[in-house]
């Protein structure tokens, strides 16, 4: 968390869904854009009525698309908002003149970041955009906003044996970002259980782990999201469901498909603090890699938060 933003809007802002549309494809995306319009004055009076101070711009597709990106913050701003979080894959911030306006406009970024090289990146987005993707992110840092970047990296099947590359990658060219949040795809949206995009956790298990410890290593700060803790053993202390848990909150945010039953969890001293498996997951692959635990999560250190 960067020094200059309370701990407490990241839990209390409200997503807004101002995009229409994306730049990009991915092949996992979880929340196509379906092109639906978003009633700005609609979400400008729920945010009067409900005190809201604090907002997250976001999809169904890329916020920055948006031709009136800046009409909403303001229509928002009237409203009452004072905090904005902007989710995006930084293509758009490729432009120096649009950066300088965005970063001015927001306090805190969550780019969505496949890959460390043009080739996975093309994989993951089905796009060219790498360079420009790079782009928009020297430019944050050249503003001098880098810590005001969280990178969102989202494993899957064609990027999980490049963790511990793309970690090396960050170290050298993002040291001072505020940190690094590893997901582990969803399978859902686009996914439609296809095992060419969704690994099993057992197979991206070593590989993340050699990433997480490379940024331990060198100071930074990382948490990995959607990855049951019994495939996290020695490295639970990232995961940021169980650091939900340890703060006293739900551990799955609003939105979130819940946990699915299975034996081993029933059995599971992990399982107050734990996220366990989705449905989705162990409609692909089943429960065999999920293994009961006798450890107390109270005993598990929170690694950097
Ligand atoms: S995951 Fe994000 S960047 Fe990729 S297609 Fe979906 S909305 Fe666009
Ligand atoms: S067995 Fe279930 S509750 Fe225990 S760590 Fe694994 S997924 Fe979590």
């Amino acid at each position: 968390m960067p020094p200059s933003l309370k701990k407490e809007w990241i839990s209390e802002q409200l997503c807004v869904p101002m995009a229409r549309t994306c730049n990009l494809y991915c092949v996992y995306c979880q929340n196509p854009p379906a092109g639906d319009p978003v009633p700005r004055e609609k979400v400008a009076s729920g945010i009067r009525k409900k005190g809201v101070k604090a907002v997250s711009l976001e999809g169904g597709g890329e916020p920055t698309t948006n031709r009136d990106f800046f009409d909403w913050i303001r229509t928002l701003k009237a409203a009452g908002a004072e905090n904005f979080m902007l989710s995006t894959n930084a293509v758009a911030l490729s432009d120096p003149e649009f950066c300088r306006r965005v970063e001015k406009a927001v306090d805190y970024f969550t780019v969505n970041f496949p890959a460390s090289d043009p080739e996975t990146y093309r994989k993951a987005t089905r796009s060219v955009k790498f360079a420009m993707a790079l782009k928009g992110l020297e430019n944050l840092k050249a503003l001098g906003a880098e810590r005001k970047i969280r990178l969102f990296h989202i494993i899957f099947r064609d990027n999980y044996r490049r963790l511990p590359l793309f970690a090396d990658w960050v170290i050298k060219n993002f040291p001072g970002l505020a940190f690094v949040n590893f997901t582990f795809v969803r399978n859902a949206g686009r996914v439609r259980d296809s095992r060419d995009i969704v690994p099993r956790y057992g197979d991206a298990e070593p590989y993340l782990k050699l990433a997480l410890a490379k940024l331990k290593l060198k100071g930074l700060k990382a948490v990995v999201q959607n990855m049951p803790l019994c495939r996290l053993r020695n490295f639970e202390g990232f995961s940021f469901e169980f650091q939900r848990w340890r703060r006293g909150d739900r551990i799955l945010e609003a939105g979130i498909a819940k946990k699915a039953k299975n034996p081993a969890c029933g059995r599971c001293s992990l399982a107050p603090a734990c996220c366990g498996a989705r449905a989705d997951y162990l409609r692909i692959y089943g429960n065999r890699e999920l293994k009961a635990s006798n450890k107390k999560p109270e005993s598990i250190g929170s690694e950097a938060f």
